[in-house]
């Protein structure tokens, strides 16, 4: 077993101190699969838990193939900071998603150069997964080509996004889309709220890869835990706003079921004292992602459901 640490450069700050993204190589000396996997693209979103935990493991357990871990795959958005709250989606300098650079250029902009260096290392091995968080949300695997249900069905996460990434434009730059243009499998796991820590959604996204470690023998399969009998693939799903501008408490926990007609959210108006005003679901779906608060504007983002018309469901691998 081989394990090496890498810092791989970026550029620099103002101060002139260096920016470097870490990486490690565990490789197992033995041939067999190589997978990426990496986190923090976005700052403030912390699927480390994730990688902490892999790390560990792999390095007693993996016997066949190459893991590369990138906790932090950003060093520019995990520094943007206000008070308590990392604010790192999108790039302050630029205005833009920190996920829309890819495939990078190394003579670009400074994410296009962080994106350049993620996306080369990414580029050599045969499977990729890039770890993201979702506002408030219940884990859920995103897609771009249906050929990944055979992966989706080993990783088994019990919701799975497919979004046409080649379809729609607005995807075109991201790693996952980049990826798929030069061959590469991949996936887009959300694994749970931003700034959280949830341990029943870091098992469920950690279980998933070592089931997929075990499905590439790289690993002994006596170190999987089963998956469900049964996942779901989502095409569809839709946003509700706020009415007015007010405060808001959600009627039902993230993951439930919702039926059309049931309560989705209460609104607290100041110009309205005392009185509370219900938002009803139109739709029959998942609540799968919330805002991370309680302060709305007219029109702002509260919930989103992922949509029981055009779900698919899919029997794992055992
Ligand atoms: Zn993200």
């Amino acid at each position: 077993m081989k394990i090496n640490k890498y810092r791989d450069f970026v550029g620099t700050t103002p101060m002139g101190t260096e920016l470097n993204i870490l990486r490690y190589e565990i490789d197992s000396e033995k041939e067999g699969h190589h997978i990426y996997i990496q986190s923090g693209i976005h700052g403030g979103e912390i699927t480390q838990w994730i990688a902490h935990e892999l790390f560990l493991f792999i390095k007693k357990n993996l016997h066949q193939g190459k893991v590369t871990l990138v906790p932090c795959a950003n060093p520019v958005s995990w520094t943007q900071r206000a008070y308590y709250s990392t604010n790192g989606k999108f790039d302050f300098y630029m205005g833009k998603d920190w996920n829309r650079n890819f495939p990078g250029n190394s003579e670009g902009s400074m994410g296009e150069k962080i994106a350049a260096v993620l996306f080369e290392n990414a580029k050599k091995a045969d499977f990729v997964l890039d770890l993201h968080t979702s506002r408030e949300s219940i884990p859920f695997a995103i897609y771009s080509r249906p050929e990944y249900e055979d992966i989706l069905k080993i990783i088994a996460i019990k919701y799975n996004q497919f979004i046409d990434m080649q379809k729609n434009s607005s995807y075109s730059n991201t790693m996952n889309a980049c990826l798929d243009k030069v061959g590469v499998n991949n996936l887009c796991i959300e694994c749970g709220s931003h700034d959280a820590y949830e341990p029943n959604n870091i098992r469920e996204v950690v279980n998933g890869i070592k089931r997929l470690f075990s499905a590439y023998e790289m690993i002994d399969s006596k170190f999987t835990e089963i998956a469900p009998n049964e996942i779901k693939t989502f095409a569809k799903t839709v946003k509700y706003t706020s009415p007015m501008g007010c405060l808001i408490r959600l009627a039902k926990p993230l993951g439930a079921e919702i039926k059309k007609g049931d309560d989705l959210f209460y609104c607290f108006d100041n110009n309205n004292l005392g009185s509370i005003v219900a938002v009803q679901s139109k739709h029959d779906g998942v609540l799968f992602k919330a805002s991370p608060t309680h302060i709305y504007w007219s029109g702002d983002d509260v919930v989103q459901l992922l949509l029981n018309e055009d779900t698919k469901p899919l029997t794992t691998v055992d």
